[in-house]
């Protein structure tokens, strides 16, 4: 059984694109079976696995609104290990469109229960914002990762943030854990990003992880060639530092480490 995480910030610029990249990635490369979902309308996550985000094809969208299976709108990505539901401008108009649906908070859960066995990582990338698909990748994940840019007013929002995932946890999905909050685009140079993070740590304790992904030029150089950080150069600082989200996130869960 595939466990969901969801990556959500309503903060825009954080790292969410870039982290479900380049975890779901990351997961692909230590040999887990991993799918990708992209549930921004600016699809982000689509285009950096090389994928045309203009071309006609079936995307969460149809998912979610017209009850297209899932499996009919999976793709293969060019890695191994790693499939993607794309997303499409069309997007954007789900919400007034499942505005009457009695079920409208479920329609994500539904399509991904459709495929969830064939995988041990579904990663979905959230908007930035807290609208119904962002409240529908919520409750259709087991767990949500909470990308917090590492300046000054990193904490601002996650007050909110936080309520929302109450709210889900207690109306939608009780299941819904915390997997963590993961401090990005931290700068060496910076006493800031040192400050940043000792301020969440005290917050927000262990919620945060011990892994911290360095600002690192491969990482957003990656997107314009279409590839994960890790196949644009494996041996960077930010490669290694998703893989070793990858595996805290691994050992936080209990499962055995593959490669
Ligand atoms: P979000 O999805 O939350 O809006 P993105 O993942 O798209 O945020 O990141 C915003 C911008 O910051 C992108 O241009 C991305 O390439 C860049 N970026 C994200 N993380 C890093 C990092 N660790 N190092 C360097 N640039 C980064
Ligand atoms: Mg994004």
């Amino acid at each position: 059984m595939g466990k969901i995480i969801a990556i959500a910030n309503q903060k825009g610029g954080v790292g969410k694109t870039t982290t479900s990249v380049n975890l779901a990635a990351s997961f692909a490369v230590l040999e887990y079976n991993t799918l990708l979902v992209d549930a921004d309308p600016q699809a982000n996550s689509t285009s950096g696995l090389n994928l045309d985000p203009k071309e006609e094809r079936k995307s969460i969208y149809n998912c979610m609104v017209e009850d297209i299976n899932a499996e009919d709108i999976i793709v293969a990505s060019d890695f191994d290990n790693l499939d993607i539901i794309p997303s499409h401008i069309d997007l954007v108009g789900a919400e007034i469109e499942m505005i009457d649906i009695e079920d409208r908070e479920t329609r994500m859960l539904k399509a991904l229960e459709q495929v969830k066995d064939k995988y041990d990582f579904i990663i979905i990338d959230c908007s930035p914002s807290l609208n119904l698909i962002t409240v529908n990748a919520l409750t259709a994940a087991d767990s949500v990762v909470i990308p917090v840019q590492c300046e000054y007013y990193a904490l601002e929002g996650l007050d909110k943030l936080l309520k929302t995932i109450d709210l889900i946890q207690s109306r939608l999905n009780p299941n819904l854990l915390i997997e963590g909050i993961l401090m990005t685009m931290y700068d060496t140079r910076l006493r800031l990003s040192n400050l940043v993070v000792e301020d969440v740590r005290k917050n927000l304790g262990d919620l945060v992880f011990k892994v911290i992904i360095p600002r690192n030029i491969k990482i957003s150089e990656a997107p314009s060639f279409g590839v994960p950080v890790i196949e644009h150069d494996a041996v960077s600082k930010g490669a290694v530092s998703y893989l070793n989200l990858a595996q805290e996130i691994l050992k936080k869960n209990k499962i055995e480490v593959k490669a």
